[in-house]
């Protein structure tokens, strides 16, 4: 089977796709590598120039660093601090933000969409959802919090804060087998009681027709729990439950708002490529080092 990527379903925040085609191992790597490889920007230092709120600032710094900001997906925007020649911030390597809230008669939230960033690049990412964003903190009446903060790339393995999904899970396809003749001995009652027995609703009633039907197969949790309620109706073997194909994955990715889920699969991808471009150049070069014989002395550094 030849490598295929189908896309099931694709909005702003999710993308669901098939993977098939590869070893699981392949769709692990990808998996790992979008979780902890993509580089995004995230609030890496704050400085307070007041804060009276009940929080410290340390409290308050930690909720910054982990608020999603958008993030360019081309690379060469923005340097990581360890590439950068710079000694401490400079356009290349940071966006600088500002924060400055009072409360004067009346007690305010501080929401993530307070922040003011310097560069249109890089915002803090909105949710129609939530168009206010993320809750800081609350400050009573008199207080206040002013701060800069500076955002800079990095990726998840270093900190969770850089990673740009908040999901990214993939698994097998589920193949479900039913033994319609067995179903057909069933009662209506005990039809809806093997239906409701499955807790992702993956069984349906078909309209009229009184059979057990399978209504989406891929909500299929692998929880066994309809297999346990046919062996307890003395019904062992009305449905089994398996991995349909060893070498199709059904990818689940939710961003964080950094990018759009599709950017971010992309450039795992290229990460993935860039890594194996460079093991496959490394092997080569061994290889094409006089081979190893016995009594050869190794010189390890
Ligand atoms: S294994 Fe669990 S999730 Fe899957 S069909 Fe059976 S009850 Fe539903
Ligand atoms: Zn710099």
């Amino acid at each position: 089977m030849s490598l295929k990527i189908s896309i099931i379903e694709q909005t702003k925040k999710r993308l669901v796709f098939l993977l098939s085609g590869v070893d699981v191992s392949v769709a692990n790597s990808l998996r790992r590598i979008i979780l902890a490889e993509v580089q995004t920007m995230a609030i890496d230092l704050v400085e307070f120039y007041s804060n009276t709120s009940t929080l410290p600032d340390e409290f308050i710094a930690l909720r910054l660093g982990l608020i999603p900001l958008t993030s360019p997906v081309d690379d060469s925007a923005f340097l990581t601090k360890e590439d950068c020649t710079c000694s401490g911030n400079c356009p290349r390597c940071t966006v600088e933000f500002t924060l400055d809230v009072k409360a004067t008669d009346l007690p305010v939230s501080v929401y993530s969409t307070d922040l003011q960033s310097d560069d249109d690049r890089v915002t803090v990412a909105q949710d129609d959802q939530f168009p206010k964003g993320i809750l800081l903190c609350k400050l009573a009446e008199h207080q206040e919090l002013v701060v800069r903060a500076y955002a800079k790339k990095g990726c998840g393995k270093v900190h969770a804060k850089w990673n740009p999904t908040s999901c990214c899970v993939f698994s097998y396809e589920p193949e479900i087998k039913l033994n319609p003749a067995m179903l057909d001995e069933l009662s209506e009652s005990e039809k809806h009681e093997f239906i409701a027995s499955c807790p992702a609703e993956v069984y349906d009633e078909s309209a009229g027709l009184g059979a057990v039907v399978i209504s989406d197969h891929w909500n299929c949790m692998y929880c066994k729990e309809c297999e346990i309620k046919a062996k307890e109706m003395g019904k062992e073997g009305m449905v089994l439950i398996t991995h349909r194909t060893p070498n199709v994955f059904r990818f689940t990715v939710e961003g964080t708002g950094a990018m759009a889920p599709v950017d971010i699969v992309r450039k795992g991808i290229q990460v993935m490529n860039d890594k194996l471009t460079y093991l496959s150049r490394c092997v080569n070069e061994l290889g094409q080092i006089a081979p190893i014989r016995d009594g050869d002395e190794l010189e390890f550094l």
